[in-house]
């Protein structure tokens, strides 16, 4: 399942891409700036600024909604698979709407594909993202492999915290890895992220040698940095890693675009990556 096609992405990689993103993730980071990818499933999402006082149709297309007078309730365990089709039309001003898509991956090969005149003019290419897009194995490895066969450059931004085959099957399909690291204590990243930071360390001494380019990419976050003494840790990080072909790091920030707040740092929300 996917959620968005974005075209014309400067951001995400080298020259002009499209951006796959895909749902479901296997860390809980409070920072996430796509916190509606974090479920594999459909997520409905709910702002209530675009909501209408006298509305309720959404009321009516499902058992999970109420509301009581300016107030609606959404109670998403209550809410139907079949319920969702509706959903995903009901609401005029789109306050409420289902996030998630279903598609073949014969459809978003042929989606990816239509802009190859700009990726071959400006050395840009797909990046599969998400959530975590290596979570869904099977579909990144073959849309990967056809993108490649087709000559298009691939990228893919990855929290690492994967099984280790995710990472070696996808692997000789991927031109640059735009590779999150997200603390270097354990105990803190397992605190923010509710994962496991030796697997993505693991992750990142196999894939060093046989990658083709490496990208690290660190959350800014003062506050969180100077309380941990992060970044001497990770320029030993960097050392070590200094094997790797074309090795980077830069950083990365929680999102000002979608204008969700760290709640570890308030300082912390300001620029885009
Ligand atoms: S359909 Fe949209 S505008 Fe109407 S009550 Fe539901 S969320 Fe509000």
């Amino acid at each position: 399942m996917y959620f968005n096609i974005q075209r014309f992405s400067t951001h995400d990689g080298d020259g002009i891409r499209s951006i796959l993103f895909l749902k479901g993730c296997s860390l809980a980071c409070p920072w996430c700036q796509n916190p509606e990818s974090r479920s594999e499933k459909y997520s409905v999402l709910f702002d209530e600024r675009s909501c209408m006082a006298d509305c309720s149709l959404c009321v009516s297309a499902s058992q999970g909604i109420e509301r009581s007078g300016e107030t609606l309730t959404i109670n998403r365990k209550l809410i139907r698979d079949e319920e969702l089709i509706a959903l995903k039309k009901v609401c005029p001003t789109e306050a409420l709407t289902v996030c998630g898509k279903e598609a073949e991956s014969d459809f978003l090969f042929d989606t990816l594909m239509k802009d190859k005149p700009f990726y071959d003019q400006s050395g840009g290419g797909v990046t599969f993202s998400g959530g975590e897009p290596l979570m869904q194995l099977d579909l990144v490895q073959s849309l990967a492999a056809r993108l490649h066969k087709a000559e298009v450059p691939t990228a893919v931004e990855s929290c690492m915290h994967v099984p280790w085959k995710n990472i070696e099957k996808v692997a000789p399909h991927i031109d640059c890895w735009l590779a999150d690291l997200k603390h270097v204590d354990d105990e803190k990243f397992l605190r923010w992220a509710k994962g496991s930071l030796k697997r993505i360390k693991d992750n990142y001494r196999k894939l060093a040698p046989i990658a083709k380019r490496i990208v690290i990419r660190v959350l800014w976050c003062r506050a969180l940095m100077i309380l941990t003494k992060s970044f001497d840790r990770l320029l030993i990080l960097q050392l070590h890693l200094k094997a790797a072909k074309n090795f980077t790091c830069c950083r990365i920030t929680p999102s000002a675009s979608t204008n969700i707040a760290c709640s570890i740092c308030p300082m912390s929300v300001r620029t885009n990556r």
